[in-house]
């Protein structure tokens, strides 16, 4: 089954709010478009002596409201369209939650799973050099993404600070405690999308005590979500999935016993007193919550009618068409769009920039605590727009995020 360019699938998605909000057209035609796209060229010296050359982006998608903000993803599908589809949705994303940034996204096309910890190195210390120039706490700050480390941050910011010959943290979020990080960074996606999780059950009256969570994707956001909705929410986690398939027990399984196997073995597969489960199949169990948390694309019109869950949590970026959005509507799904339920990343990023620039460091309560307000506040403000429209909750949370970013664009005089 052939994929949707990301891109064009969020661009109709603002169409979409663009029409509902009457958007003038020469606003709605500068919110379609990156405002500013860095593609850059890596050669990198291999651990055999041979070089590579490795393919980089970095997309300023808008930043009105702030210097831009978005994580940098190292995958082999990695295209400037994906990064743009991400740019853009960092944009609502930032705007969702009032933070008072922008919204950017980069990424190399390559497999980290194929390269060494000294080809990683250099593959970071090679992409700050090339993009320096654009990026600083006052225009544009990376963090990380899919397969990229708090160990890449720390490289790029040392590359960063050794160019400038100053101490420059806030230049990247999510970088280890000990060089400036922020308490709570690690699980904050998750513990974001988990305090939405709550709100959204409390707006739909269900008890969410013992009722049962599905998690496709087992990374960093799934591994959380799955600890968290359990620590948290009281959920029983059932069924679990990696790229290379999934385990499934309908009475439960120990997300912690999970993660720790999935940590040694480096798979789910095999995860005692379970069976196997595609992640098709994992999709379609009827479970109260679904956190889809691996990629793009997975909820379409092809299955979009055979997914049973209660809420559909998106912890992943774009894991549902704008088809799929419709029928899941239709059905009583109700879904937290991801630019609202995985902003608890990006939330604590910015606490992390605001630490660094004062130089001083929150402890862990404040941090959840100050998510918890900006979570809850970001998911009424939306749900409240979706009842007062009667639309769906991703298309009141575009018109949530595009009326704040019309605005600036307009006070600023760009358009
Ligand atoms: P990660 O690299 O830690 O984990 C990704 C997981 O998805 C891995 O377990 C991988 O095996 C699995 N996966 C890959 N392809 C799959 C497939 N086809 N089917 C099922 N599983 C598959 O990445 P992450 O940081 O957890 O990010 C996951 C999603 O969450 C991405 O869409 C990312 O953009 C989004 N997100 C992450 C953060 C964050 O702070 N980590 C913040 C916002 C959004």
């Amino acid at each position: 089954m052939s994929k949707v360019n990301p891109f064009s699938m969020a661009q109709q998605q603002l169409d979409a709010a663009a029409e509902k909000l009457e958007l003038e057209p020469a606003v709605h035609e500068f919110l379609r478009w990156p405002m500013k796209e860095i593609k850059v060229i890596l050669p990198v010296r291999m651990d055999d002596g041979s070089t590579r050359i490795f393919h980089g982006y970095r997309v300023q998608y808008n930043t009105a409201r702030g210097p831009a903000k978005g994580g940098l993803r190292w995958h082999p599908d990695e295209t400037i369209d994906t990064v743009r589809a991400l740019a853009a949705w960092m944009t609502w994303k930032t705007s969702v939650v009032d933070l008072p940034l922008g919204g950017g996204k980069g990424g190399v096309t390559c497999n980290p799973k194929e390269l060494s910890e000294t080809e990683k190195e250099r593959l970071a210390r090679a992409y700050i050099r090339t993009v320096w120039q654009n990026i600083s706490v006052t225009q544009d700050v990376p963090a990380p993404d899919v397969y990229t480390t708090p160990q890449i941050m720390a490289w790029m910011m040392d590359e960063y600070e050794t160019i400038r010959g100053q101490h420059h943290p806030g230049v990247i979020t999510g970088k280890p405690i000990s060089i400036g990080g922020s308490a709570g960074r690690g699980d904050a996606t998750s513990r974001g999308g988990v305090y939405v999780t709550r709100e959204a059950a409390k707006a739909l009256n269900i008890n969410l005590e013992g009722k049962t969570m599905a998690i496709q994707g087992f990374g960093n956001a799934g591994q959380y979500a799955a600890t968290l909705g359990n620590q948290i929410l009281g959920l029983k986690l059932v069924a679990a999935s990696d790229s290379k398939g999934g385990v499934y027990n309908e009475n439960g399984i120990d997300p912690e016993a999970l993660v720790k196997y999935k940590q040694q073995t480096g798979t789910l597969q095999g995860f005692p007193e379970t069976d196997s489960i595609t992640n098709e199949e994992l999709l379609e169990l009827e479970v109260t919550v679904l956190y889809p948390a691996a990629l793009e694309q997975v909820i379409t019109e092809h299955n979009a009618d055979k997914i049973k869950c209660k809420i559909s949590c998106e912890l992943a970026n774009g894991p549902c068409t704008p088809e799929a959005d419709d029928i899941l509507y239709q059905n009583n799904v109700f879904v937290i769009p991801d630019f609202l339920a995985n902003a608890g990343g990006v939330t604590v990023s910015y606490f992390e920039q605001v630490q660094n620039t004062y130089n001083y460091y929150w402890e862990l309560d404040e941090i959840y605590q100050k998510l918890d307000v900006k979570m809850t506040h970001a998911f009424h403000n939306v749900y409240a727009m979706s009842k007062q429209e009667k639309i769906n909750m991703r298309q009141a949370a575009y018109l949530v995020s595009v009326t704040k970013v019309a605005e600036a664009c307009r006070l600023r005089g760009w358009v």
